[in-house]
């Protein structure tokens, strides 16, 4: 798993019980990607019909992925949170934390989004943490300060395994691509600060986010310190995500 590309699709608000089954089982016929980790990242209603269906019609093909989890460890009077253990009790692989639409509509910032890497490898799954800058701080030439911030929640967890997805936040759901020159820097600048905070002895995806599509995968893939891609909207079409798998496959 950490030594090939990854292609997670985030659904983010989207789905509908019939349609999931109906793209399910149009993913069966999906050609090998042996280079390749799948995972889908749907709404927490439907991650166990998600994972049901990965198991009887995909053998196991592509990962459940869930996109967010409660910063509560344990169960309690938290209405409406879902924890870890829950993601962990129907099968959910790895855990988005931290998506920049969390910050923007629910106030997250580092601290909780430490309280919920820490509640997900408590629980043995993958966590998968998303970084990136606005547009302002990008003018403003302050890209790699916040991303450090943003990074500094890693140091010290207790994890040999990590995984980030860097999406600058003036690319998500935009069309705007950040520019290979733009991705190579910072991917390259994220590796570098994952190492400082983790040692040098951790495993390391840092996946690109932010309007990839069937067109651009193949170029960001081939960007140094690229190891896979978090699609938002091009993950709800199964041509355009398989052309995208496709494309890490052959990178
Ligand atoms: C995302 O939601 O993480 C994302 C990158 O969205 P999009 O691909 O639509 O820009």
């Amino acid at each position: 798993m950490w030594d090939k590309k990854w292609v997670i699709g985030n659904w983010k608000m989207n789905g509908r019980l019939q349609n999931n089954n109906a793209l399910m089982h149009r993913f069966r016929i999906m050609p090998t990607a042996d280079r390749v980790v799948i995972g889908l990242a749907a709404p927490t209603v439907y991650l166990l019909q998600l994972h049901n269906a990965m198991q009887i019609v995909l053998n196991n093909r592509i990962l459940t992925c869930a996109q967010d989890v409660s910063r509560f460890p344990n169960n309690g009077a938290y209405t409406g949170e879902v924890s870890a253990d829950m993601m962990a009790d129907i099968g959910v692989d790895i855990v988005l934390i931290g998506h920049s639409e969390r910050s923007l509509y629910f106030g997250e910032k580092n601290e909780i989004q430490r309280q919920k890497m820490v509640n997900v490898l408590n629980v043995g799954l993958t966590p998968l943490l998303c970084v990136g800058e606005s547009l302002e701080e990008r003018e403003a030439g302050r890209e790699q300060e916040v991303i450090a911030h943003q990074l500094s929640i890693l140091e010290g967890l207790d994890t040999k395994n990590i995984a980030v997805a860097y999406e600058p936040v003036w690319a998500i759901g935009t069309g705007k691509v950040a520019t290979t020159g733009q991705i190579a820097d910072m991917h390259a600048f994220i590796h570098k600060q994952i190492l400082s905070l983790c040692g040098n002895d951790v495993n390391i995806r840092i996946l690109y986010g932010g309007s990839v599509n069937a067109g651009n995968a193949a170029d960001i893939f081939a960007v140094p310190y690229v190891d896979g891609a978090l699609v938002g909207g091009a993950s709800l079409s199964y041509d355009s995500f398989t052309a995208i798998i496709d494309a890490a496959q052959e990178s």
